[in-house]
């Protein structure tokens, strides 16, 4: 037998996994699934943007950049926070990774010794405890909960800090549960982070879908002292319909961006080139296109929250921002539905799939085993259809 290395047996795969492997053999057979599983906008790239990366093709920008990306795209991302964030950053403070997943791996691994602590908010994005395992630390998991709209308290932040704590990382809008810090917490946050001599990696990617009067606020634009010791992490992916091209980028200060550079220059050396091209022409002038697509993105909110308020013994918090809905199904636990026991998420996600055909992630994906999460990244025909599905699978079996 070969032995693996501990950081790869210490990891899980995604519990998502095996719906999504069933789903898509239900779909082989020729089951028509309505697919509430997906973790990426629906719409297609901007046309612009990729007549910009077929230019870039044709004129030969088809060879190794700068590992750290094209100065062209930094210079636009420095623009668009300062556009956008009433942030000021120079060059040397910014680097250009293989999506926004990417950047967070390598600031994880530029910062974090052995033994470090990294606290996280569950529910929490998936990727979170494991590429802090994979950095040789370990994540301290704060729970929030759904009558606070999902939002940390600080004195539940308190119990989490020890000798070792290191890092925090924040994501709003957030994946899954769709909460948008306000500025009140931040601060707070901010506060508690300076206090404790804590770095803040604030995963911002969502920043732009974003709904009703809420506003984004990035944590680092609270004060010269907070944004010393935040890395601001952001990319194309969500915002610009880009997920295929996978560029995200981080922001903070010198010392850790250059560190981040180094892992990244022995790694994957620099991102696509053709798409740090299209990245920058995106940052630059797409923002008409996610107006439309941010608008519809809340008109399919609207639609699902109207018709799951007829809904008994689930509740949710109506989300303000991304583009999923976090469940609680947890009143279902101990019952049976069609003679199948329903013991956890896990099981009534397969219960969903199998009898109403939706594919929906189990929230024990996310560290909060009582919830699904249901994406509208899809078309209001089909939340309907999907929705009206569920209602007969789970209330008229
Ligand atoms: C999608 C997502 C990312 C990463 O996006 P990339 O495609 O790697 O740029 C990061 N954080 C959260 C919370 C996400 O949902």
């Amino acid at each position: 037998m070969m032995s693996l290395a501990k950081r790869a047996k210490n990891i899980t795969a995604s519990p998502t996994l095996a719906i999504s492997a069933k789903a898509k053999e239900m779909r082989k057979k020729g089951v028509e699934v309505i697919n509430f599983s997906a973790g990426e906008p629906d719409f297609d790239t901007p046309a612009f943007i990729k007549q910009t990366a077929i230019s870039a093709i044709e004129e030969g920008f088809t060879k190794y950049t700068p590992a750290s990306g094209i100065n062209e795209l930094k210079e636009a991302v420095i623009a668009k926070l300062h556009r956008d964030n009433n942030l000021d950053y120079s060059i040397n403070q910014v680097i250009v990774s293989c999506g926004a997943k990417h950047s967070i791996y390598n600031c994880l691994q530029a910062i974090c010794n052995p033994g470090d602590e990294v606290i996280i908010f569950s529910p929490y994005w998936v990727s979170y405890p494991e590429m802090i395992k994979l950095a040789g630390a370990q994540p301290i998991v704060v729970n929030t909960k759904e009558e606070d709209g999902f939002l940390p308290s600080v004195s539940s932040l308190a119990s989490a800090i020890s000798k070792k704590s290191k890092a925090m990382i924040i994501n709003s809008p957030c994946n899954p549960c769709g909460c948008v810090y306000p500025g009140k917490l931040l601060r707070e946050i901010s506060k508690f982070a300076l206090k404790n001599n804590l770095l803040v990696i604030s995963d911002e990617i969502y920043e732009k879908i974003i709904f009703d009067s809420n506003k984004h606020i990035s944590i680092a634009s609270l004060g010269e002292d907070i944004k010393n010791r935040t890395l601001v992490i952001n990319g194309v992916s969500k915002t610009y319909a880009m997920t295929g091209w996978r560029i995200g980028y981080t922001a903070g200060p010198a010392d850790i961006i250059k560190a981040m550079s180094n892992i990244q220059s022995h790694s994957t050396s620099n991102p696509n080139s053709i798409a740090q091209k299209a990245s920058a022409e995106a940052l630059k002038c797409a923002q008409g296109e996610v107006s439309k697509m941010v608008a519809e993105f809340e008109r399919r909110r609207n639609f699902i929250v109207e018709r799951l308020k007829t809904f008994d013994r689930i509740s949710f918090h109506k989300p303000d921002g991304a583009f999923y809905l976090f469940l609680n199904i947890g009143s279902f636990f101990g019952q049976r539905l069609k003679a199948r026991d329903i013991k956890n998420s896990v099981d009534f996600a397969d219960y969903l799939l199998e009898q109403g055909k939706v594919a929906v992630v189990p929230g024990s994906a996310f560290g909060a085993d009582r919830y699904i999460r249901i994406s509208f990244a899809t078309s209001i025909e089909d939340l309907g259809k999907g929705l009206d599905r569920i209602e007969t699978a789970v209330f008229k079996n």
